[in-house]
Order: C-alpha cells, then structure tokens, then sequence
C-alpha cells in the first residue's frame, strides 16, 4: 500500500508519523478500516494506531466517517487512508519553501545591513543608524555588510527551484 522506494514520499511519511508510525500503515489492510478491529488483528497498541491515523489526517492522509451504534450510542471510526495524497502535499510544501525563499531574497536585496567585528547580530539600515552605527549589544562600530554573494545564492535557489516546477 505504500511505495517504499519512493525516499522522498517516505521520508515525508516518516516526519508526521514517525518511522514506528510508517511500520503500523504498512501493517494496515487495505480499504476502510476500524482502529479496534486493526489493533486486535495485528496485535499492534491500539493508541499507537490512533495517533498514526489522527496525524494523518491532519495532514490531510487519512479520512474518516463516524457511525453511532443505536443500542449503546458508541461511535466507530471507520477510517480510510489516502497515501496517494502525499504527493500534492510535497507539490504544496515546495511551493511553500519556494515562497519563502523569494521572501528572503527580496528582503536581502531591498534591504542594507550592518554588524560590528563580533558578529553579535545584524542590524538594519534604519536600526542601526539610530544607535549612530555603534552595536547595541558590545558597543562596538558597525560596518555595512555585504550580502552580494548571499543575494547570488538564493536567487540561483530560486531559479533552480523554478525550473523544477516548470520540469
Ligand atoms: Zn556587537
């Protein structure tokens, strides 16, 4: 039910439900499951099974539908997983890091920085001509910071990871 060789879809499984939680979907039978019957017939800890699907569906890999039994007013979860999803999840999480990544850039280019020789921290333009260009944490003078090459490298990230998208 879940393609192993794919590293990429497998090391995001393994972030939100953690390798012990990649062992127990594996152990899953397919199609609609209910936890209590999944814990009794693979004799894996029910509450480990809960946490697994609950994270899953929170990230939107795992749904379910809720049935009241009439007599007791019990619920059952009947859960189905949807691992297929994972890869829009991935499209979206990249695209997110992408968005960032043009942030940042555009924050480094429309912006001038300073630091002092101690590298306590780096200060903006309008920051640190308040103090008059001296560091505010070791007193020290601040010098304007070249970020030319930082600028190179995240715009060349950018292109990269643009060109990915496009590919
Ligand atoms: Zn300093």
């Amino acid at each position: 039910m879940i393609n192993t060789d794919d590293s990429v879809a497998n090391q995001y499984l393994v972030r939100i439900i953690g390798a012990n939680g990649v062992d127990i979907v594996k152990k899953m039978p397919p199609g609609e499951i209910v936890d209590e019957k999944v814990a009794a017939e693979t004799g894996i800890d029910i509450n480990g099974i809960r946490r697994t699907l609950f994270k899953l569906y929170e990230n939107r890999l795992a749904s379910y539908r809720r049935e009241r039994n009439p007599e007791t007013g019990w619920l059952t979860y009947h859960w189905t997983i949807h691992l297929d999803n994972i890869d829009n999840r991935l499209d979206l999480e990249f695209e997110k890091l992408l968005d960032n990544m043009k942030e940042r850039l555009a924050f480094e280019a429309d912006n001038t920085f300073y630091i002092c020789d101690n590298n306590c921290a780096r200060f903006l333009f309008e920051t640190a001509s308040e103090t008059d260009f001296i560091c505010s944490v070791c007193g020290e003078e601040l010098f304007h910071q070249d970020n030319e090459e930082l600028i190179r490298k995240l715009s060349a990230r950018v292109s990269e990871m643009e060109s990915f998208l496009r590919s």
